[in-house]
């Protein structure tokens, strides 16, 4: 017999329920990866992703040739191209990891009508995407957790399910034919700093931080120059690594920087628990609060200077050029610069969102929009008035302003903490600076924000 196992934000063959459960139940099984047009309709196929993903099928390509098989590339509407290769080698079950999105959603339902139209099972496995299964755990009269904590502290007290052994033979039907793998080459608009994907160095980088820095994660997570996070989002993203084993690894390190990282684990599941429950929340407000906020049209002008990291303030332009040049940001960084947007310039957080989706290697529908709500104060938290202040965060979170002259040449010679507040130096040392004034004062930026609240 055969089965079929559809990748998708899984590209890993560690820790792996579908590829386990389908060797189980078939004599030979077609790892299969689908390149869906109607992921390039939504414009969700920005080039940095492309090349990651790029990367995490020429790696599990190769580790599937290590063990006697490979990896079969069709492209296609997904459900079309599933069913079209199901019938092909006669598969008798299907098997894919659940997905939280509303189009993971729909795919999951129509190839489960589709496939059982036509006699194949589809076999759907939770806790791949995510540690704990979105809807594993809920709270009394509801679907899912609006609130972090209480979320984290029933997540905790979860048992997670073991991880699945590597397969060492991997044997695919002869006849199946695919296309050739996607390749970086001729992807334009890359960023210069991004990382290479794939499950090999998505574990080595994993080994060697756990080894050099997790002890530490606690301590020095949000120092921006330092730079002492994971960086392990854009191959959580992709699946390259399994959530569940990070979590047993961090566990069994032990100590209050694992303890640390296990929590920004949980956060992931939580905006996936929130999602599979209400999927509309990813492009609309979970919770409606009326503003006003400024369109592209009315604000085009602040949205380019913000986008293109010359608002004036130092870290938020930092951050936005970091994200332009390694297609990541450091997670305060995140906060501060879509804080700014969202708050102070008053912009739609769905601009903001898109444009991190058009940038980011780990951009996604689940974490970018959920993050992005509750930085607006239109996501699940109750706390929507919370403004952060890109002068005083940036001393407390880059104090010796390392960060700001990394990625703003233009104030690298200026000394001190003065670096955060350009604004303030001597008018002649000023004007030898080649940077913007400040776009907006803050106290004009919140008095604009508390007026447009105020009307709600
Ligand atoms: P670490 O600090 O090492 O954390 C470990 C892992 O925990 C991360 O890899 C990530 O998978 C998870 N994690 C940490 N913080 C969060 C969080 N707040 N929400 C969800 N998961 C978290 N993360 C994405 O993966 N994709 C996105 O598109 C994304 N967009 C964001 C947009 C905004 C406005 C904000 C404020 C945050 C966003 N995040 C997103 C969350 C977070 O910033 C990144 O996951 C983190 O910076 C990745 O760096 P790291 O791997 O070094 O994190």
């Amino acid at each position: 017999t055969v089965a079929v196992v559809l990748f998708t934000s899984d590209l890993r063959l560690h820790d792996h329920p579908p590829l386990r459960a389908a060797l189980a139940a078939a004599d030979e099984v077609v790892p299969l990866f689908v390149r869906d047009p109607g992921v390039h309709a939504a414009g969700f196929d920005a080039p940095n992703r492309s090349a990651f993903l790029a990367d995490c099928l020429a790696d599990l390509d190769a580790s599937l040739r290590r063990r006697g098989g490979r990896l079969v590339v069709r492209a296609g509407p997904v459900v079309r191209e599933v069913r079209a290769l199901a019938a092909e080698c006669r598969a008798v079950e299907v098997h894919m990891a659940a997905g939280v999105t509303g189009y993971a959603q729909r795919r999951e339902e129509r190839l489960r009508e589709e496939l059982g139209d036509h006699g194949v099972a589809l076999r759907v496995h939770d806790g791949v995407i995510t540690a704990v299964a979105a809807g594993a755990v809920t709270p009394a009269g509801s679907d899912h957790y609006a609130v972090f904590t209480p979320y984290f502290r029933r997540w905790s007290q979860e048992r997670l399910r073991d991880t699945c052994p590597t397969p060492r033979t991997v044997r695919v039907p002869e006849a199946v034919r695919g296309e050739p793998l996607p390749s970086r080459d001729g992807l334009s608009g890359l960023s210069p700093g991004l990382p290479s994907g794939g499950e090999t160095r998505g574990r080595e980088r994993f080994s060697r931080w756990a080894r050099e820095e997790l002890s530490g994660y606690e301590d020095h997570h949000d120092d921006l120059a330092g730079d002492a996070t994971s960086r392990l989002s854009p191959y959580l993203h992709f699946g390259a690594l399994s959530p569940v084993e990070l979590v047993r690894r961090a566990r069994a390190h032990g100590g209050p920087g694992a303890d640390a990282f296990v929590r920004q684990l949980c956060w992931r599941d939580f905006h996936h628990q929130v999602l599979a429950a209400r999927p509309a929340a990813s492009a609309l407000d979970y919770r409606t609060r009326h503003d006003r906020w400024r369109t592209e049209e009315e604000a085009s002008e602040d949205i380019a200077a913000w986008r293109e990291g010359r608002t004036g303030y130092p870290v938020v332009d930092a951050a936005m050029r970091q994200l332009r040049h390694e297609g990541w940001m450091h997670n305060r960084a995140r906060l501060l610069a879509a804080g700014f947007l969202a708050k102070t310039l008053y912009v739609d957080w769905r601009i903001g969102a898109r444009h991190f989706l058009d940038l980011l290697v780990d951009g996604d529908i689940v974490n970018n929009q959920l993050n992005w709500q509750w930085v607006a104060g239109t996501g699940t938290d109750t706390r929507p008035h919370r403004v952060l202040n890109p002068v005083t965060q940036g001393r407390r979170l880059d104090p010796r302003g390392a960060y700001v002259r990394r990625w703003v040449p233009e104030l690298r010679e200026v000394a001190g903490k003065r670096v955060h507040e350009p604004w303030l130096l001597p008018e002649d040392e000023r004007a030898r600076l080649d940077y913007p004034g400040p776009l907006i004062g803050l106290a004009d930026g919140l008095a604009r924000f508390k007026h447009a609240r105020g009307r709600d």
